[in-house]
């Protein structure tokens, strides 16, 4: 325990290359311990004046002739700037609607592109919401597919072997999360779109917990189809608008089920029958919220200056610094590590269990100034986002953890869970 000290965590903040990012965000709470960027990122003070601008120049004074001043090509320009992310080329990737929406338009997609297959294979660590989306896709379908959801052994790490040996030439699409929400777990995006490929099937990956916090290099995988959040680790805002990636050679023929006028040729011609705008654009279906998806770029532009190796380094530094101090001072007093060893293996954020995790993570919020968030049944999740997240943050995070038990402070709150969480 003696060998960990504030002096020790800024001195590890004096010495990191990144740290000045911090400065670029709003952060004006300063005992305020926030690890929560991987569900809601802080607030660039570049988009405070963006969204002054937005507001008042581009909506108040140029009123409808913003459309043609930036706004109608929003979704593919960030769209663009957004897939140097992704190790992706700028023309497969645009911004629209939510990640929700996002994978029923691309799971349909290829569902109806890999005709005469029936299976979808997943895992029990994906996002509940995305099952919830392929439930729903297979029903509209007609019901002739099956969704597979492999078991991860531990709750920790991705079932590799299990998804490996149910792929054959029946299974239409594979979807998963690059990065598992609850563990931080990251699967192998080059070794499993590899074995996909080799029976006929694509691949779906969820980016929303890697986009920003680790390396993805679609291309490079030769990864089909992705889609993920902006809201997270990209710093664009509650509920901006979700990204979709559609490989080069797959944009052509796969259905933007949702075909609306965004996706029309030529959308001001009012014809009456849909013909779709080759490339990214025909998977765009209304007109997008500009302010909110305008606000994605300052956060995008930032990963950008920054660079995903440098955060990548400092994030693997964190979590390493974080197992660290867990181990020395929160496995003694029951916490429990969710998360995997392995640095490779592991994303942005450290989950930790406790028998008394929904208790503590209150204690947390209410009375020690930590904002973690919770994932039943007892994930305490502390979310590293590398633009802005110190090395002392992450020790007063262990600290307060310790005093929470120590001091018995998480039996002031009932067990009695509210609605959101
Ligand atoms: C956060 C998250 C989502 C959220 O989807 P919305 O449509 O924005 O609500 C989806 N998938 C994963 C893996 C996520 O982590």
């Amino acid at each position: 325990m003696d060998s960990f000290s504030l002096e020790q965590a800024q001195a590890l903040d004096a010495a990191d290359p990144l740290q000045h990012f911090r400065q670029r965000f709003v952060c004006d709470e300063p005992d305020l311990i926030y690890l929560d960027g991987n569900s809601l990122g802080r607030l660039p003070l570049a988009s405070v004046a963006l969204a002054r601008d937005l507001v008042e120049r581009q909506w108040g004074l140029r009123l409808i002739r913003s459309w043609n001043e930036g706004w109608f090509e929003l979704p593919t320009r960030i769209g663009g700037k957004l897939a140097t992310l992704l190790g992706a080329r700028a023309d497969e990737v645009a911004i629209a609607d939510s990640t929700s929406v996002n994978l029923f338009k691309l799971a349909v997609a290829a569902l109806r592109q890999q005709r005469g297959r029936t299976r979808i294979l997943t895992d029990d660590l994906n996002f509940p919401s995305d099952l919830y989306v392929l439930q729903g896709a297979i029903e509209m379908l007609g019901g002739s597919h099956q969704l597979e959801i492999a078991p991860s052994t531990d709750g920790v790490h991705g079932p590799v072997d299990a998804l490996l040996a149910r792929l054959d030439a029946d299974v239409a699409l594979v979807v998963l999360s690059h990065t598992v929400f609850k563990s931080g777990y990251v699967y192998d995006m080059t070794a499993i779109t590899a074995a996909a490929h080799a029976v006929g099937a694509l691949v779906l990956w969820d980016l929303s917990h890697s986009v920003g916090s680790v390396p993805v290099t679609l291309n490079a995988a030769n990864a089909d189809l992705a889609i993920g959040c902006t809201y997270k680790y990209v710093n664009g805002g509650p509920g901006a608008p979700a990204f979709l990636f559609v490989r080069r050679d797959l944009q052509a023929p796969l259905r933007n089920p949702v075909s609306g006028w965004m996706g029309q040729h030529d959308p001001f011609a009012f014809g009456l029958e849909y013909v779709a705008e080759p490339g990214m654009r025909h998977f765009l279906t209304g007109t997008p919220p500009v302010v909110s998806l305008a606000l994605i770029e300052p956060g995008v532009d930032l990963l950008a200056e920054a660079g995903m190796a440098a955060l990548r380094a400092k994030s693997v530094q964190q979590t390493e610094y974080f197992v660290a101090l867990w181990e020395a001072l929160l496995a003694p007093v029951g916490y429990m590590l969710k998360t995997p060893r392995q640095a490779a293996q592991r994303g942005s954020h450290i989950s930790l269990g406790h028998a008394e995790g929904w208790r503590i993570n209150q204690a947390l919020i209410r009375d020690l100034n930590v904002l973690p968030d919770f994932r039943a049944p007892d994930n305490i999740r502390l979310g590293i986002a590398p633009l802005y997240t110190s090395f002392a943050d992450l020790y007063h995070a262990a600290q307060r953890l310790r005093q929470a038990v120590d001091e018995g402070i998480y039996a002031r709150y009932s067990r009695q869970r509210p609605a959101v969480t």
